[in-house]
C-alpha cells in the first residue's frame, strides 16, 4: 500500500432543462459548454476537466407524471440522445462525463440512471437509482436490483506518490459511487434517519469518489406531501412573489449562465440555526445554505463528531461485523478518521410544472478526516461548520452555469 496524493480537475455543470424540450435542453447545454471551454482557452495553460458531471434526468427534465409522457423520452443506454452527448463530452475534453437520465433496460423495464462516460467515449459506467422518489411511482419506475454500487474510475497521470523519492505521476484508480438525488435520504423517507444508508454505504466500501447528480427541490415547492389547502394557496402565493421580485418566468431563470472557476471562491460555513439563511427563491446566485447543510448532515458518518466517543461504547452493536454505525466501526469510533473523499453534489435549477422548484446549489465538497482543526479537538456541529469538510465551492440555487474545482486530496492504495 501506498499513499498518494490526487490532483483533479472537476467540472459540475447546472442546467435548467424543461420536459418536451430535449432540442432546445441539448443546445443549451452546448451553448454553456463551449463558452466554458472558451474561458479555459484564454488561460495561460489549458487545462481541461478530468471529470465533468451533468444532473439528474438533465436533457429531459424530470417531473414526468405517466408512462405515457415519459415513453418518447426512455431509451436503451447506448440509443439515448444522452449518450451521444455523454460520449460528444468525454471526446471534447478528455475526460469522464456522468450524466443522469430515462433509461429503458434490454428486459424493457424502466428506470431512473446515470451513465458514466470514459474520455474515449465508451460507456464505463451505468447506475440505477435505488431509492425512489414521488414522480417515478407515477410512471413505473423501478428500483435498482442491486441496491448502492461501487466501481473503478481510473484517472490517467493524476497522482503523485507520498513519503518517497518518486516524484513522477502516476495513473490512480479512484473507488467510485453514484447515489441519484433521493438515494440521499432515507428510503421512502420511511427508515430510520440514523441509519445513512448511503453515506454508510460508502464509508463500508471505502469510496473515494461520490457523485451525485441531483433533481433536490427547494422548500418552496408544493408537493404530494402537501395537503392542507390553505397551505397550498399560501406557498403557490408566495412563489409567484418571489418571481415577481426575480423578474422570471414560472419556469425559472435560462440562458443566464453562472461561471464559477475561481479555486478562491470557497463557500461560507453558515449554521442550520442561523436565522439568516434565505430560504426564499430569491439570489439566483447565491446557494440555498439549508440544503447544503442537509446534503452534509446525510453525510454524518463522513463528519468529525465528538459525541461519538461517548456514544461508542453504549451504541456500537457488535454484530454489525464489518458494517459502520453513524460513522462508528468495530474498532474505531470515527471509521473515517485520516481519510480522504470528494463528494460532488451537482443538482439542476428552474422549476417545473409551476410548482416543484429545484434548489441548484451544486457543490464540490473534500471531506478531510480531520479531527485536529478545531482547537479544543470538540466538534459538534452537524452542518456546514463542521470543519471536516471543505466546502470547495457552490453555485447559486437559480442560475444554469458551471463550477469547476482543481482538488488535491489523498488516498491509499
Ligand atoms: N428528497 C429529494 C427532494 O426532496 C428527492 C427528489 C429526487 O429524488 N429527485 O428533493
Amino acid at each position: 500500500m501506498s499513499r498518494y496524493i490526487v490532483d483533479l480537475r472537476i467540472a459540475l455543470f447546472q442546467l435548467n432543462p424543461q420536459i418536451g424540450q430535449l432540442e432546445q435542453n441539448i443546445e443549451r447545454s452546448w451553448n454553456l459548454i463551449n463558452k466554458f471551454k472558451q474561458r479555459l482557452e484564454t488561460q495561460e495553460t489549458v487545462k481541461y476537466p478530468q471529470l465533468v458531471v451533468f444532473p439528474e434526468f438533465a436533457l429531459t427534465g424530470y417531473s414526468f407524471h405517466s408512462q405515457n409522457e415519459i415513453k418518447p423520452y426512455i431509451s436503451i443506454t447506448e440509443r439515448s440522445p444522452t449518450f451521444q452527448f455523454a460520449q460528444d463530452v468525454s471526446k471534447l475534453f478528455n475526460c469522464y462525463t456522468v450524466i443522469g437520465y430515462p433509461e429503458e433496460s434490454m428486459d424493457s423495464k424502466w428506470y431512473n440512471s446515470a451513465m458514466v462516460t470514459d474520455p474515449m467515449g465508451k460507456l464505463a459506467f451505468n447506475y440505477r437509482k435505488s431509492f425512489l422518489y414521488d414522480t417515478e411511482y407515477e410512471w413505473n419506475c423501478q428500483e435498482n436490483p442491486h441496491g448502492f454500487q461501487k466501481f473503478p474510475l481510473t484517472f490517467a497521470k493524476c497522482a503523485t506518490k507520498l513519503d518517497e523519492d518518486d516524484k513522477s505521476l502516476h495513473d490512480i484508480t479512484l473507488t467510485s459511487s453514484i447515489g441519484i438525488c433521493m438515494d440521499l435520504n432515507p428510503y421512502k423517507f420511511e427508515a430510520p434517519f440514523n441509519e445513512f444508508e448511503f453515506a454508510s454505504f460508502n464509508l463500508n466500501n471505502n469510496v473515494d469518489l461520490t457523485i451525485c447528480p441531483m433533481a433536490w427541490l427547494h422548500s418552496k415547492s408544493i408537493t404530494n406531501h402537501d395537503h392542507d389547502d390553505d397551505v397550498i394557496v399560501e406557498k403557490k402565493k408566495s412563489l409567484q412573489d418571489d418571481l415577481k421580485s426575480e423578474t422570471l418566468p414560472s419556469y425559472g431563470s435560462q440562458n443566464e449562465f453562472q461561471f464559477d472557476l475561481d479555486n478562491n471562491n470557497t463557500t461560507k460555513r453558515i449554521s442550520k440555526d442561523d436565522t439568516t439563511i434565505n430560504t426564499n427563491y430569491t439570489e439566483m446566485d447565491k446557494p440555498d445554505m439549508s440544503n447544503v447543510n442537509y446534503w452534509l448532515l446525510r453525510f454524518l458518518p463522513f463528519l468529525n463528531l465528538s459525541a461519538r466517543k461517548s456514544w461508542y461504547k453504549q451504541m456500537y452493536n457488535e454484530d454489525s461485523e464489518n458494517k459502520t454505525y453513524i460513522g462508528m466501526s468495530k474498532h474505531k469510533y470515527w471509521e473515517f478518521e485520516g481519510h480522504n473523499g470528494l463528494l460532488l453534489l451537482n443538482n439542476r435549477c428552474g422549476i417545473e410544472d409551476g410548482k416543484t422548484v429545484f434548489t441548484g446549489s451544486s457543490g464540490i465538497f473534500k471531506l478531510n478526516g480531520s479531527t485536529t482543526r478545531l482547537d479544543n479537538d470538540y466538534e459538534t456541529n452537524i452542518d456546514s461548520m463542521n470543519e471536516s469538510v471543505d466546502l470547495l465551492g457552490n453555485l447559486g440555487k437559480g442560475l444554469e452555469g458551471v463550477i469547476m474545482r482543481d482538488v488535491q486530496f489523498e488516498v491509499e492504495k
